[in-house]
């Protein structure tokens, strides 16, 4: 984890989106409350952690839900389609000041690993 966090960096900033994701509404959007949680949470295999991220790749929250795992320093499961190795040198490049908005954006157009896909093997 980054000694300085990205909520206290983004704190005292003018961020829309956390008043947003602190009160959470987001989160019964999610498609993964109608699924197994042990998709998103299990210590899983990357076959498993793709399948949730494949899910995660269609879900009508997937960018809140991966703002919120990165604000909020969510250690464990999979965020936003990203595991915490994932999400991590996304959370450097927020606490060393680079907005949120463009952070998400670069993270929400690089290509999904699907089951399929030779990583997951
Ligand atoms: S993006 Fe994935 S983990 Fe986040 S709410 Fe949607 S399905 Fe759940």
């Amino acid at each position: 984890m980054p000694t300085q966090t990205a909520l206290g960096v983004l704190r005292g900033r003018p961020v829309p989106m956390l008043r947003a994701l602190a009160r959470g509404g987001w989160k019964e959007r999610g498609t993964c409350r109608q699924t197994d949680p042990e998709l998103w949470f299990a210590d899983t295999s990357r076959r498993t952690k793709a399948r949730a991220a494949s899910i995660c790749a269609s879900c009508p929250v997937r960018r809140p839900c991966l703002a919120w795992a990165l604000v909020f320093d969510e250690e464990f499961g999979v965020w936003g389609g990203l595991d915490a190795a994932e999400r991590f040198p996304l959370q450097r490049r927020l606490t060393t000041g680079e907005p949120l908005a463009t952070v998400l954006a670069a993270a929400m157009a690089a290509p999904v690993i699907t089951p399929t896909s030779p990583q997951a093997a």
